[in-house]
């Protein structure tokens, strides 16, 4: 029963989270960083903390100034959003929602001509539900059968929203694929980049060079604060007026005054970064190599997770099986995920329990 609810809401199909659980368990299933977030973010939270009576800059001013610097773009380049799950709702509505022929001259292909909105059949499942949200016909693109990108077919689009590193695969786009695919959309390239720092590849550098080339980023997983709720675009001025425009006509104060100062001084200590990183792509490749070792195989990842094969036991009661023994994972229904686990990359000690783990399971 869906008494007083509006005709949108009744059309809505949500998207589901991944469990944060009340009890103690290793936690490998939402992506999170392994490890605790700068010192420096508590001590600028707490200096915060002292003023909130008042609103926070609602043009985040100073925390666009450090995205700016932290990645060689302009502060008029920056978008701030309350983590990047509403950036990418912002840019449906800024660059997708309602561009349907009639009111478009004709550019949008309309969902009769079958060309919307290019996605991938495997990737970040809440992009159909903005697509869902701002009724955006969205095309859905298959994988290659070894999960790689069809970048023909991903190409002559109204626009593209493209995860790379994708998820839940970890597989990296080549930059070089990236520019013939934003090169050949007639509208814009959302690239969502939740996981490039662990991928040491950008698409930020083509900013200057494509006018409909949107980037978007995350601390939640780079920086470990996915409970403080910072995400951004970095896009030409064009495109980042039409984000605050939307943004604007919704919440003027999206980004919170603690999440401002967190994010800062997060962003400002790149060393103890660079080192949190290192530590997880080193820890990604040695349980990659323990895997292989008892014969289960892993698509090649550069994001701070893996997804695992499961060839003798369904994967979904591997997940359970796991689940006794402590440890959490994420497993997804659908035809080209079920066979697989996704696992997040823990510290070295999370990674040895996982593996101990697999190893009493005989998998
Ligand atoms: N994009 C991808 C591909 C993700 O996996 C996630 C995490 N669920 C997000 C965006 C959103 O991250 P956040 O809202 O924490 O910035």
């Amino acid at each position: 029963m869906k008494e007083y609810w509006s005709e949108k809401a009744k059309k809505l199909s949500p998207y589901t989270a991944g469990e944060q659980p009340k009890e103690k368990l290793i936690k490998l299933n939402t992506n999170e960083n392994a490890y605790p977030q700068s010192p420096d973010v508590a001590q600028a939270v707490a200096q915060a903390v002292q003023n909130l009576r008042l609103y926070p800059d609602p043009n985040t001013e100073a925390l666009a100034e450090e995205i700016a610097r932290y990645h060689n773009v302009k502060p008029s380049e920056v978008f701030c959003a309350n983590g990047s799950d509403e950036a990418l709702a912002m840019c449906f509505a800024a660059f997708f929602a309602g561009n349907d022929t009639a009111n478009s001259g004709g550019w949008f292909p309309s969902t009769q001509s079958g060309h919307g909105i290019k996605t991938l059949d495997v990737t970040y499942s809440f992009y159909p539900v903005w697509a869902n949200f701002f009724d955006v016909p969205l095309e859905i693109i298959p994988l290659h059968d070894d999960y790689s990108v069809n970048i023909q077919r991903m190409c002559n689009s109204g626009g593209v929203i493209l995860a790379n590193p994708n998820a839940p695969t970890g597989i990296n786009i080549p930059l070089m694929d990236i520019m013939e695919i934003i090169e050949k959309t007639k509208g814009v390239a959302v690239i969502d980049e939740a996981y490039a720092a662990f991928s040491g590849s950008s698409a930020i550098p083509l900013v200057s060079t494509y006018k409909n080339l949107a980037v978007v980023r995350t601390l939640s997983k780079s920086h470990s604060l996915a409970g403080l709720r910072v995400g951004y675009v970095i896009a030409q001025e064009n495109l980042i007026n039409a984000l605050k425009t939307v943004k604007d006509s919704f919440n003027s104060y999206t980004v919170d005054a603690l999440a401002q100062a967190g994010a800062i001084a997060a962003l400002r200590d790149e060393a103890y970064y660079e080192e949190t990183t290192r530590k997880i792509v080193d820890t990604r490749v040695y349980t990659v190599g323990e895997l292989w070792k008892m014969g289960i195989t892993c698509l090649p990842s550069s994001a701070n997770f893996i997804f695992a094969r499961m060839d003798t036991r369904p994967a979904k009661s591997v997940m359970a099986a796991l689940r006794e023994k402590g440890i959490l994972v994420r497993w997804f229904d659908g035809e080209r995920t079920q066979d697989f686990l996704r696992i997040t990359i823990g510290t070295r000690e999370d990674m040895d329990a996982f593996l101990t783990a697999m190893r009493e399971l005989q998998i």
